[in-house]
């Protein structure tokens, strides 16, 4: 899983002067018979390699190396999906894995190409899964297509009076009864404060309930309306079933919910004034958004590439322009992957990104548009 840390961290590595060679590649085995993404990985370091100037070709060759003998030795834990990013002048060097498959880039630019894993980071939700049943409960993390089970257990046990265990009837029955409440009160109690510390420190609003219809019932009758809103979702489910078994049956649920919070994202963006207050459409207004620092969540679609320039001196980000730098005068520089480098500054900023599949309202206004912060 990709972290919004690490996704930070690499929007960080911006503008330098020398290269950075970012690879995507598909290694699912089912599409990859034979390990058929090593020979599409040199057959398209080889096109671009041809695209290149001497000095240039000179300069990301020993990048274009070390990524052939990564894949040659055969990376552990690979899934469906594989991006790696190198820039040896740079002292620079990630990869990683994911359960979905990339479309097979290699790209040379001045910084990491990284809408791809943004779109993952993004589409792929982190998830709390909560499995209830009785006074226990299991918690663990999934997103699209991944599931891991947390070191969270919770299993409160019902306190037994000593002094009348073995009492017999009615009265006997209606204590059992009142201590399983006190323990189930005090579960719920613990889960309410690891879904408070899970939204705190990992950002996770999403979370999804499984167990029998009353577990289920009983435990969401002690939330407060503001933690049942983020209960996206539920599940019947066994108490013991396996993680690979919990992620079948959440797959689908993901899904709709995905796509669901995607519908709603477009109508905050086009109604919110479609370009009057509040939002901007278009590359143009969306740069100068960013320019002021004014972006509060930014909307591009995951398939549209836009050229660009971007200053040498002060960074500034503009349309395709013939004159220097309206900020500061400097010189600019063109860039092929603008709406990256858009999302990188986005993320710069702390804003929020959103990236779409299907919004062709969007893809007529440029494929790009932005949510502001005043
Ligand atoms: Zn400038």
């Amino acid at each position: 899983m990709i972290t919004r840390n690490e996704l930070r961290e690499l929007a960080s590595h911006i503008l330098k002067e020398s290269f950075y060679v970012s690879l995507y590649l598909d290694v699912d085995p089912k599409t990859n018979p034979k390990g058929k993404w090593l020979l599409n990985f040199k057959n398209m370091a080889k096109e671009i390699s041809g695209g290149l100037n001497a000095e240039d070709r000179a300069q990301v060759q020993p990048d274009i190396d070390r990524i052939e003998k990564f894949l040659t030795d055969r990376p552990d834990g690979m899934q469906r999906g594989l991006a790696v990013f190198s820039s040896q002048a740079s002292n620079f060097w990630r990869h990683y894995n994911t359960a979905l498959p990339f479309s097979n880039q290699l790209i040379i630019e001045h910084d990491p190409y990284i809408k791809p894993l943004a779109a993952i980071a993004d589409l792929y939700q982190h998830y709390l899964v909560i499995v209830v049943r009785g006074t226990r409960a299991r918690i663990l993390l999934a997103e699209m297509g991944q599931i891991e089970e947390t070191s969270i257990v919770i299993n409160v046990r019902p306190e037994t009076d000593p002094a009348r265990d073995g009492s017999t009837g009615d009265m006997g029955e209606a204590r059992l009864q009142r201590q399983k409440k006190e323990a189930q009160k005090k579960l719920y109690k613990e889960l309410r404060s690891v879904i408070e510390k899970m939204q705190r420190e990992e950002g996770i609003k999403r979370i999804l309930l499984g167990g029998t219809e009353s577990g289920r019932g009983r435990f969401k009758d002690s939330l407060s309306d503001a933690l049942k809103e983020h209960i996206v979702g539920e599940f019947a489910v066994e108490y013991n079933a396996s993680p690979s078994e919990i992620l079948k049956i959440c797959m689908p649920i993901m899904n709709g919910v995905e796509y669901r919070f995607e519908r709603k994202a477009l109508d905050e963006l086009f109604n919110q004034g479609g370009g009057g207050d509040g939002s901007v459409l278009g590359l143009s207004d969306v740069l100068d958004a960013l320019q002021q620092g004014n972006v509060r969540k930014l909307y591009v679609m995951s398939n549209m590439t836009t050229p660009g320039m971007v200053c040498r001196n002060c960074g500034a980000l503009t349309m395709v322009r013939d004159k220097p730098c309206p900020y500061c005068g400097g010189e600019m520089r063109m860039i092929n992957y603008m709406l990256d480098l858009a999302i990188q500054k986005a993320i710069d900023q702390g804003a929020r990104i959103d990236m779409l599949e299907e919004a062709p309202r969007l893809v007529e206004a440029g494929g790009i548009g932005a949510l502001l912060r005043y």
